[in-house]
C-alpha cells in the first residue's frame, strides 16, 4: 500500500515538474468547480434539501476529483476523472433541486433564473432604485424615465406595485381607484390580501402609464379594455395582461402575472391522486369518445386550467378539438378555440355551439351551460359520438349535476350521456424550505384513518427559517408557509348503475353505488390524503373544505344532497385542533396510500 503510494505520489513530481502547464489545467477546474459548489451550497438550504448530505455530496466530489487529478499519472485520464468526479454531482444537485422547487425557481439550461443567480442584482436598472423594467405590448424595451421627466411619478407607483407584487408572489393584483381614494389587493396562492397604493391622482397616471404599455386607448376611460405588456423583474420577462374598465363609481383594473403559464398544463400536471388521475386517462381513449364530462369549480378554482389540461388529453392531430369560451385565456396548439361574447350581431351561445357541432367536431370544451338551450344541445342523442367538456362554477359533485340537470331541462336526457363528474378546489401547497414535522395527536390520526399506533409525521407551515442562530421571514415563501397550488379533486364515474339511479333523479343512490364500485376518494378524502402525504397542512385542509373558503357554496340543490360532499362540520376553520369529520357515507375502503405529491 504504502509502494503504491510513494510510486503515484513519483509520478506526481515527475508529471509535475515536466509541464507546468498541465497541473494549471487541474488547478483551474478545481477552482471554478469550488466558485459553483460555494454558490450551491447557500442554495441547499433555500430549497429546503438536507444540507448535510448535501454538503457532504457536492465537496466530497469536488476532493475526490482534485485527488483524482493529482494522482492519476496520465494526465488525459486524470483531467477528465476530475471533470467526472467534480461535475457529477453538480449534475446530481442541479436535478434534485429542480423537482423540489417550484417551476418560476428552476433552474434551465440558458435560462433567466441561471444567469440572474451568478449575476449581481440590479444591474441592468436603468433608473436607480428601480425594482423592474418595462417592454411595451410588442416586447420593445420601454426605457425608464429620467428624473425631470414627469411621467416619473406614475412608473414609481407601477414599479412599487407590480415590483412588490412580484416580490411577494402574487399571481394577481385588483385595483379601485375612486375620487378620492384607491384600494388595491394582491393574490397569492389564491389568498387575497390588502397592498399598498399611490395616490388617486398618480394611481390613475399609472393606469394610463399601463394603458400606453399595452397599447389600449388611454382616453377611452368607460369601455372594458384588455391588453398585454411585459416586466423584467430580476432578469426574468414575465408576460402581464392587464384588463380594465370604468363606470361612474372610478376605474376597475386587474393585472395577472404570466396567465398561460398555470394553462398549459397535462393532466399527469393537474395534480390528481393516482387512483383519479387512471380514471381520467382511461376516457381519453379515442376508441371511446363520446359523452358528456363536467368540470365543476367555484370561481377563482382553477376550472379553465384543468378543463385545457382535459383538452390536451385529446390528440388535436387525429380529433378536431373546439372550444367555445366567453373569457379565452390561453390558446393551446391545433385546438380550434373560439371566442363568444354578447355582441356578436345576434348569435346567441347556444346558436354559435350549434355551428361548431355541425361541423361534427370529435371534442368540444363548452365554457357556459346556463346560456338559455345549450343543456338540451349537448344531451341530444344524435349528439353521442362527440365527447364534450362542461364547465360548471359550482362548487362539488352534487352541485354540479344539479344544475346540468336544470340545464338540460330533464333529468333522464341530462342522466343519459353522463360519463364522469369531475370537481376540484385549489390548496396550497407547504413550502419545502420551512415546514415542520409533527406527530398528529390520537384524534387527528384517528380522522385522517392513520391505523393507531402507527408513526406518521405530518407537516405544517412556519414561514420561517433559521440563519447563523436568526429566526427569519423564510425566502421561498416569504414567510407565509406555503408556495404554489395543486387541485383537490373528487373524481366521479357515472356508470350504467349509477345512472339509472340518476335517470330517476336519485342522485344520492347514484352516489353512492358508484363510489362503492370504483373506489375514489370523496373530495375531504383526497384533500386528507393530501395532508398524510405531507403537501399540505391539516389547517389548510380544513380552510379549502369550510364552507367560507369558497364564496360560491354549493346551491340549494334538490334534496338528494350526497352527505359525504358536504364540507366537515369544523365549527373555526382557523383554530387547528379541530379536524375534519369522517366521511359520513362510507362506501370507500380506507385510502389507499398516495404516492408522493407530483
Ligand atoms: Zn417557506
Amino acid at each position: 500500500m504504502n509502494s503504491m503510494t510513494f510510486l503515484l505520489a513519483q509520478n506526481v513530481s515527475s508529471e509535475f515538474l515536466l509541464d507546468p502547464i498541465k497541473p494549471m489545467f487541474l488547478f483551474v477546474t478545481a477552482l471554478l468547480a469550488s466558485a459553483i459548489v460555494s454558490k450551491l451550497v447557500s442554495d441547499i438550504h433555500k430549497c429546503g434539501l438536507p444540507s448535510h448530505k448535501w454538503h457532504a455530496i457536492l465537496i466530497g466530489g469536488l476532493t475526490a476529483g482534485l485527488f483524482a487529478g493529482i494522482f492519476i499519472p496520465t494526465f488525459w485520464i486524470s483531467w477528465p476523472t476530475q471533470i467526472i468526479f467534480t461535475v457529477g454531482p453538480i449534475l446530481l444537485y442541479w436535478k434534485t433541486r429542480n423537482a423540489a422547487v417550484p417551476e418560476k425557481q428552476k433552474f434551465v439550461i440558458g435560462g433567466d433564473k441561471v444567469r440572474a443567480f451568478f449575476k449581481k442584482r440590479g444591474t441592468s436598472k436603468s433608473l436607480a432604485g428601480a425594482q423592474l423594467a418595462f417592454k411595451d405590448a410588442n416586447k420593445k424595451d420601454r426605457p425608464n424615465p429620467a428624473k425631470s421627466d414627469p411621467i416619473l411619478p406614475a412608473f414609481q407607483a407601477a414599479d412599487a406595485l407590480l415590483g412588490n407584487a412580484l416580490h411577494k408572489r402574487a399571481s394577481r393584483v385588483d385595483l379601485v381607484v375612486k375620487p378620492d381614494a384607491v384600494s388595491a389587493a394582491i393574490t397569492v396562492d389564491g389568498i387575497r390580501s390588502k397592498a399598498d397604493s399611490a395616490t388617486p391622482e398618480i394611481t390613475t397616471a399609472m393606469i394610463d402609464f399601463l394603458k400606453g404599455l399595452a397599447a389600449l386607448d388611454v382616453k377611452e376611460k368607460r369601455k372594458r379594455q384588455s391588453g398585454s405588456f411585459f416586466v423584467i423583474n430580476e432578469e426574468v420577462v414575465i408576460p402581464v395582461s392587464i384588463s380594465i374598465a370604468g363606470s361612474s363609481a372610478g376605474q376597475q383594473l386587474r393585472i395577472d402575472f404570466d396567465r398561460a403559464r398555470t394553462m398549459t398544463r397535462t393532466i399527469p400536471q393537474v395534480g390528481f391522486l393516482p387512483s383519479q388521475e387512471k380514471t381520467v386517462q382511461s376516457i381519453m381513449d379515442p376508441m371511446s369518445r363520446g359523452g358528456v364530462v363536467l368540470l365543476a369549480a367555484a370561481p377563482g378554482q382553477g376550472l379553465t386550467s384543468s378543463a385545457l389540461a382535459m383538452l390536451s388529453g385529446h390528440d388535436a392531430f387525429t380529433a378536431a378539438v373546439k372550444t367555445l369560451e366567453k373569457n379565452l385565456i390561453h390558446r393551446l396548439d391545433g385546438v380550434d378555440h373560439q371566442v363568444w361574447t354578447s355582441a356578436q350581431g345576434g348569435v346567441d351561445y347556444s346558436t354559435h355551439l350549434q355551428s361548431i357541432i355541425r361541423r361534427s367536431p370529435d371534442v368540444v370544451y363548452v365554457e357556459d351551460a346556463a346560456e338559455v338551450g345549450v343543456g338540451k344541445l349537448i344531451a341530444a342523442p344524435n349528439n353521442n359520438e362527440i365527447r364534450f367538456y362542461v364547465a360548471m362554477p359550482v362548487d362539488g359533485v352534487a352541485a354540479a349535476i344539479t344544475e346540468w340537470v336544470k340545464s338540460v331541462g330533464d333529468v333522464k336526457l341530462a342522466a343519459g350521456p353522463l360519463r364522469l363528474v369531475i370537481a376540484q378546489k385549489l390548496c396550497r401547497k407547504l413550502c419545502l424550505a420551512c415546514r415542520v414535522g409533527y406527530q398528529p395527536s390520537p384524534d387527528q390520526a384517528k380522522k385522517l384513518g392513520i391505523a393507531a399506533g402507527k408513526q406518521v409525521e405530518l407537516f405544517k407551515g412556519s414561514g420561517k427559517v433559521q440563519t447563523k442562530n436568526k429566526i427569519i421571514d423564510c425566502p421561498m415563501c416569504n414567510g407565509t408557509g406555503y408556495v404554489g397550488q395543486i387541485i383537490i379533486s373528487e373524481v366521479f364515474v357515472v356508470d350504467d348503475e349509477a345512472r339509472v339511479f340518476l335517470a330517476k333523479g336519485d342522485l344520492k343512490s347514484a352516489y353512492n353505488s358508484s363510489r362503492l364500485r370504483h373506489k375514489l376518494p370523496g373530495m375531504q378524502e383526497s384533500a386528507l390524503l393530501r395532508v398524510r402525504d405531507g403537501t399540505t397542512s391539516l389547517e389548510e385542509a380544513i380552510r379549502i373544505l369550510s364552507p367560507a373558503a369558497s364564496k360560491s357554496a354549493a346551491p340549494a340543490a334538490a334534496g338528494d344532497k350526497p352527505t359525504s360532499t358536504t364540507p366537515p362540520a369544523a365549527g373555526k376553520p382557523a383554530a387547528g385542533k379541530s379536524a375534519p369529520a369522517p366521511s359520513a357515507a362510507k362506501p370507500a375502503s380506507p385510502p389507499n396510500k398516495p404516492k408522493a405529491s407530483q
